[in-house]
């Protein structure tokens, strides 16, 4: 084939990976491929600052962003000594059941020392820090203000991507462009049919507002209170650096958080339980609220695409994201990342089928926790099924057994941060400290065969085409 601006030479793209999105999920993607490909070249269509700072593609880097301890976990893993960096600029290292307060379903989980360790930041300071180390990578080269258009394709072999700045040449192309991402319209616009989609609407607004923090004045570093169809308002407060409290009020659509100045406080009032309220009335707050509104869940079943061209994967957002309230999102990135690592590591041959179909059981625990935990709304769209049900009703009675019971909470943090899986609700151990005091032996076996969690299926229609499946 001779080159052209739309197919670039072959010998251009053979070892080139270009990564589309330069946010959480593009760097990490870029981190893993920097160990096979010689030359990984990210783009944003952002300029990227050179300091941690809000940017125009990232509205939701304003908002409270816990990483989970498995994302912790995985980010320490691909760049050692990150929490140390962090640490050194003001971040917190926080014993995720101790120094933390929690209420599920309006019980306070018993606090109690654990070896679950999150880490504490702002977005802002995360990204910037992932950027450095990712750009001092020899094989990795970031260019800022390029927008991707769409990608180019040779004999079902991805070799490019259309960008304003002209084509880029590539083996391989990640799509990390976020919630917004156009990776099904590119693949159709080059003749591949877009990928199924599961799409559950939670219809949430977040609103925040940072305070300063006086450190020792409470004796916690975040109050994260979870909405339930009995109180159906939300909040997650983290310490962060610079000696400030980031302090988000989450409520459904019509009923939402206010951006006044007083207002916003007053709505505190409505949480379970009263730290956040007294914290917020007290403390001296450093600018106004501002606010997003959430949109759907998606998660883009390319696992189950009849035809892909060979080189296209997606990851983050891109591939799925789920109702942030669970704080999932950067977690199930690094896990998408490093699975796409140990996919190339086993050689170039299929990959994109072999990463998206591993893929999606890397991000199956996000999207059941987050799906199921939404479907308990009576106003969120998906076909519920029995032992769905059967698993929420279970899950109250676990959050009021965690009031006073720490390690059926430790139990619960674990699947929470996505240590462990959701199956892990159901061990043994869990099982009997939760029900012991029930002692039903048909809703022990209701809840045991719900245990794989790959319970039920409920479709979910987009554009009149049943798409979705899988829930709880
Ligand atoms: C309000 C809110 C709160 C959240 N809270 C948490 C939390 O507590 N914990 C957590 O782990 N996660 C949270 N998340 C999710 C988390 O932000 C994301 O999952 C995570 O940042 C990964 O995002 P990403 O890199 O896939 O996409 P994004 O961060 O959205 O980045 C996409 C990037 O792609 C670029 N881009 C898009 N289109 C193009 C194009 N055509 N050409 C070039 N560049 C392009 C954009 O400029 C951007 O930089 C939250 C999300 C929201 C919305």
């Amino acid at each position: 084939m001779t080159p052209t601006q739309d197919h670039p030479a072959d010998d251009e793209a053979a070892d080139r990976a270009v990564v589309i999105g330069g946010s959480i999920a593009g760097l990490l993607a870029a981190r893993v491929l920097s160990e096979t490909f010689p030359h990984v070249t990210v783009i944003d269509r952002d300029v990227m600052p050179a300091e941690p700072e809000h940017r125009k593609s990232v509205p939701h880097g304003r908002h409270t962003h816990g990483l989970l301890a498995k994302g912790f976990e995985i980010f320490e893993g691909l760049l050692p000594g990150f929490g140390e960096d962090l640490l050194a600029r003001g971040a917190l290292v926080s014993d995720l059941q101790n120094s933390i307060v929690w209420y599920n379903e309006g019980h306070l989980l018993r606090r109690a020392p654990s070896d679950m360790a999150g880490l504490l930041a702002s977005r802002p300071l995360i990204e910037s820090h992932v950027r450095r180390r990712v750009a001092a990578l020899r094989q990795v080269e970031i260019r800022s203000g390029v927008h991707a258009l769409g990608l180019t394709v040779d004999a079902d072999q991805i070799t490019g991507v259309r960008t304003d700045a002209g084509v880029l040449p590539a083996r391989l192309v990640v799509d990390a462009t976020g919630r917004g991402n156009r990776g099904p319209a590119w693949l159709a616009e080059i003749g591949y049919p877009a990928p199924p989609q599961d799409v559950v609407k939670c219809d949430l607004i977040y609103c925040s507002r940072e305070y300063r923090r006086v450190p020792g004045a409470q004796d916690f570093l975040g109050v994260l209170v979870g909405r339930h169809p009995g109180n159906p308002y939300g909040a997650g407060s983290l310490a962060t650096e610079g000696g400030r409290w980031l302090v988000t009020l989450v409520g459904a659509g019509d009923d939402p958080p206010p951006v006044q100045p007083g207002a916003f406080e007053e709505y505190a009032a409505r949480l379970d339980g009263p730290e956040l309220h007294q914290m917020i009335t007290t403390a001296e707050p450093l600018g106004d609220p501002f606010r997003i509104r959430i949109g759907p869940s998606v998660r883009r079943r390319y696992e189950r695409c009849e035809r892909l061209p060979e080189g296209f994967v997606a990851v983050g957002d891109a591939l799925c994201c789920v109702n942030p309230v669970y704080g999932q999102g950067m977690t199930t990135a690094a896990m998408a990342a490093r699975w796409l690592g140990a996919c190339l590591r086993s050689g170039p041959a299929d990959l994109t089928r072999r990463y998206f179909r591993g893929a999606a059981r890397v991000v199956d625990a996000a999207w059941d926790i987050s799906v199921g935990a939404d479907l308990r709304f009576p106003q969120v769209a998906g076909a519920r099924t029995r032992r769905g049900r059967a698993l929420n009703s279970y899950l109250s009675r676990l959050h009021r057994v965690a009031a006073v019971d720490p390690v059926v909470g430790a139990g619960f943090l674990k699947v929470a941060n996505l240590l462990a899986g959701p199956q892990h609700l159901m061990s043994p151990t869990m099982l009997r400290r939760v029900l012991r005091k029930v002692g039903n032996p048909a809703e022990i076996a209701l809840v045991r065969s719900s245990a794989s969690l790959s319970i039920g299926e409920h479709a979910v229609r987009v554009g009149g085409e049943t798409q979705g499946r899988r829930a709880l």
